[in-house]
């Protein structure tokens, strides 16, 4: 019997660079979490390939799984909707693997209300100049969008007190070994085992 997997939050405010730590740590072909694939509305960028990058659907079909129940979470973020399909998540949990999810602060709340038991990592900016240059290095918002964005990202740095983790990315490789290292710790917490344990116990 295996115990069930560890489900795995990462998230942060905008332009902390949450989706390039991800990509770096699924680079390493040892990592053992599972990552959850989001759906989204949004336009498919260059490069992006649908089920790999995302399940790029419209708004009608995602609105219909919405309705279904079939989303653990989802938030609307620029005029577009991401969000989690439930059914990979509960059902690669129940094989006993790690999920893992990158998501915004929105739905992040959302999945810590259906499922407290996770695991939630918060992605922090070493400092606001350095937010502010990614933000303003996206190169494609004028001065107005980034300060809005800037405002956003502020409120969201606020949201870090209702996380398990603070974790800060200085460095893309330091934030990946910091985020190893939570995880595998998890794995010992006697909560994690427990259970098992006593299932053990029983059939002795
Ligand atoms: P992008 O459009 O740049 O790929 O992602 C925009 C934002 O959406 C990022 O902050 C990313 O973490 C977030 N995001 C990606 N997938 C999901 C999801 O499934 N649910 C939620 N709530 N946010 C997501």
């Amino acid at each position: 019997m295996s115990q069930r997997g560890l489900l795995i939050v990462l998230s942060g405010p905008s332009g902390v660079g949450k989706g390039t730590v991800r990509k770096a740590l699924f680079e390493n072909k040892d990592t053992a979490y599972e990552y959850s694939i989001s759906m989204t509305t949004r336009q498919m960028r260059e490069g992006e390939v649908d089920g790999v990058d995302y399940f790029f659907r419209s708004r009608k079909e995602f609105e219909a799984l919405i309705t279904a129940g079939k989303m653990l979470e989802h938030a609307e973020y620029v005029g577009n909707y991401y969000g989690t399909p439930l059914d990979y998540v509960n059902k690669t949990l129940d094989e006993g693997k790690d999920v893992f999810l990158e998501i915004e602060v929105q739905g992040a709340m959302k999945v810590k209300e259906k499922m407290p038991d996770g695991i939630f990592i918060f992605l922090t900016p070493p400092d606001f100049s350095e937010l502010k240059a990614r933000i303003i290095g996206r190169g494609t918002d004028d001065m107005a969008v980034i300060n809005e964005r800037m405002v956003v990202a502020k409120s969201e740095v606020e949201m870090m007190r209702h996380y398990d983790y603070a974790v800060v990315n200085d460095k893309v490789e330091l934030a990946v070994d910091r985020i190893k290292k939570i995880i595998e710790s998890e794995h010992y917490k006697v909560s994690h085992v427990i259970d098992y344990y006593e299932k053990m116990l029983e059939e002795m």
